[in-house]
């Protein structure tokens, strides 16, 4: 381990507020004097910053979003009728959540391959990465809501009488095929 590669490990340490103020300053003193660790630490911050707004642009709308789906989940239950609306907006909202998402951490890969020149630094980018990642748990959430919407469809009248329509149109097909094997039948002989 070169000394760089130990203050990397500081600068990381650093931005998460886990040095000491002996440690700060030491730090602090060898970033006056290497430009090396300079750029590290700038680039750092740099990768820091882009993440901490990806996560905002994400986090910041969810508490609320999800909220709001839930209530309007609930009416959708007093409303049986307007449920496969209601899934159709989750499923559309999701899409778009995510769509953000992914677009946010574009953003953020883009940053870092551009900052990452030494791969001490991509270690610590991809690190930050899987951190922010943990954060993603808003997707599960509405995958879960998703969820709950289909199956509160499956015991909508709408979707027994497609099932009972699915139903009779298959014993029509079958007798029909009948009637026709029949009739074959009845040529050959
Ligand atoms: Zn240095």
């Amino acid at each position: 381990m070169t000394n760089h590669d130990l203050y990397l490990e500081k600068i990381s340490l650093w931005l998460d507020n886990r040095l000491d103020a002996a440690e700060s300053a030491a730090l602090e003193a060898h970033l006056r004097l290497c430009s090396t660790c300079r750029q590290t630490h700038a680039a750092m911050q740099m990768v820091d910053a882009q993440l901490r707004q990806a996560a905002q642009t994400v986090l910041d709308p969810s508490p609320g979003f999800t909220r709001q789906v839930e209530a309007r989940l609930d009416s959708y239950r007093q409303s049986h009728r307007r449920l496969w609306a209601g899934m159709v907006i989750l499923l559309v909202g999701s899409l778009v959540l995510v769509g953000v998402t992914v677009a946010a951490a574009s953003v953020s890969l883009l940053t870092l391959g551009q900052a990452l020149t030494d791969p001490a630094m991509l270690v610590y980018g991809l690190r930050r990465v899987g951190e922010f990642a943990h954060q993603f748990w808003l997707v599960a959430d509405l995958l879960r809501l998703v969820v709950r919407v289909a199956l509160a469809a499956v015991q909508q009248p709408l979707f027994w009488g497609m099932v009972l329509v699915s139903f009779l149109l298959t014993g029509l097909w079958v007798k029909i095929l009948r009637s026709l094997y029949r009739r074959t039948a009845v040529h050959i002989t």
